[in-house]
């Protein structure tokens, strides 16, 4: 059986997912691509039940398997439909989609609910793939909110946010991106994320900042570059420089403000959307948890990384 048919347009996605049994049989697809088969005995029959849970249960030996465990719907009460669709959305809507725009759009009645859907979902976008960055990549570091217009001196967006960039060059183009918050733009920090997210050989260019200065014993071909040197050359870190700007105008037009403590998880999606461009079945099905595992996140875990309201 081959790979369940993933719609291309919203018209067909609203026929396609039209109701909850549909997704249901979507997701035991997804598991069973070859049909069903008991992970216990190994028996490939199975007996319907608890459809409304999603439980399939072995006709030979009675284990069940949940076609949601291991996926981001796993024991959600929320209908799955509003999860294929958030999914969905998210997935294809490609400047993102925000909390509100997502309540509005699928008349979700609660403002909790579309905003727990989208941190799931964004859950998803940590690592999609931890593929380190190949040959020739671009490193620097830049700041994040602080005061922005409408946002002066109130709430946690006050402090800016030290973050690292890396973008594989390809070509003229670019290639895969990587984005992480810095404590600060000691080697200590810089090291670390150069090392996380680029492998070991690769050609690394930086501007002359000496926290990047260790990087050629640390194993990389580092090309440090100096700003003032750069009149009359190629553009000084022209891949860097266009994600940075990309992401902040992205930051800025979908979400408005990304508050500080899960600026991490904005910088998580708007990676996943630069290395996914192109390829919207592959971004709705990582998003579910239908490709990866990911561990469970809870309505109450996310609520317990918030600050205590002010
Ligand atoms: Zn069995």
């Amino acid at each position: 059986m081959p790979r369940p048919h993933f719609p291309l347009t919203i018209m067909e996605f609203q026929e396609r997912f039209a109701t909850e049994e549909a997704c249901r049989d979507y997701l035991f697809a997804c598991r069973w691509p070859d049909g069903f088969r008991c992970r216990r005995c190994g028996g490939g029959e199975v007996g319907a039940m608890h459809r409304r849970r999603a439980v399939w249960q072995c006709k030979r030996c009675g284990a069940q398997t949940s076609v949601t465990a291991g996926t981001v719907m796993h024991k959600t009460r929320t209908p799955l439909r509003l999860w294929f669709w958030a999914a969905y959305l998210v997935a294809t809507h490609h400047p993102g989609i925000s909390a509100v725009q997502l309540q509005r759009q699928l008349g979700i009645r609660r403002h909790e609910t579309a905003w727990m859907l989208l941190h799931k979902l964004r859950r998803a976008m940590v690592a999609p793939e931890r593929e380190p960055l190949k040959r020739e990549v671009e490193v620097d570091e830049f700041f994040l909110g602080g005061v922005e217009e409408g946002h002066e001196g109130r709430g946690p967006g006050a402090k800016k946010t030290l973050c690292g960039v890396a973008v594989e060059v390809r070509g003229r183009g670019s290639g895969r991106v990587r984005l992480a918050t810095l404590e600060d733009a000691s080697w200590n920090s810089l090291g670390s994320f150069v090392k996380a997210t680029t492998s070991t050989g690769a050609i690394v260019h930086t501007d002359a900042w000496r926290g990047y200065l260790p990087l050629a014993k640390a194993g990389f071909d580092h090309r440090p570059r100096s700003q003032r040197a750069a009149v009359g050359e190629e553009p000084y870190l022209p891949r860097a420089h266009r994600a940075i700007s990309n992401l902040k105008a992205w930051l800025h037009g979908t979400h408005r403000w990304a508050s500080q403590e899960h600026l991490q998880a904005y910088l998580d999606e708007f990676t996943f959307r630069h290395n996914r461009r192109g390829n919207p079945h592959a971004a709705f099905r990582t998003l579910l948890g239908l490709s990866t595992v990911h561990e469970p996140s809870t309505y109450r875990e996310i609520i317990d990384e918030l600050p205590r309201a002010a």
